[in-house]
């Protein structure tokens, strides 16, 4: 897999403003936010895509979404949120870096785009 923007950030190649890391994941600010609190949570492991992990990685896969609420709790959003992962051209993805999107701090709508 070629080098996305995420391997440079997990790379320290790149600033970002992270908000968690172990030695499996990733969680910083998305650049451009769509809600008052948007963060990724990205595998250290470059997954391009959900629609390429494969069995063996379900704990990792488990542990991105465990991930992703544990740092929705610690940022404050005990009212709820948004877990997003955008698959493909049709699913509107542009980092080919699998990632999660949590989003939240204002009412969500649905359907969505
Ligand atoms: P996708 O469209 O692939 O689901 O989401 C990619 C996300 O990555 C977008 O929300 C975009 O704003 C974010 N993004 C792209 N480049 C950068 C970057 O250099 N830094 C950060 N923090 N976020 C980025």
């Amino acid at each position: 897999m070629s080098d996305t923007i995420f391997s440079k950030i997990i790379n320290r190649e790149i600033p970002a403003e992270i908000i968690y890391e172990d030695d499996l994941a990733l969680a910083f600010k998305d650049i451009s936010p769509q809600a008052p609190v948007h963060f990724l949570v990205i595998p250290k492991k470059p997954i391009p895509q959900i629609s390429d992990a494969r069995p063996e990685d379900q704990a990792l896969l488990g542990h991105l979404l465990l991930t992703a609420k544990q740092v929705a709790e610690q940022v404050g959003l005990g009212n709820g949120y948004r877990v997003v992962i955008n698959n493909g051209a049709d699913g509107g993805q542009t980092v080919y870096h699998l990632h999660l999107h949590v989003l939240g701090g204002r009412q969500l709508q649905w359907p969505p785009g």
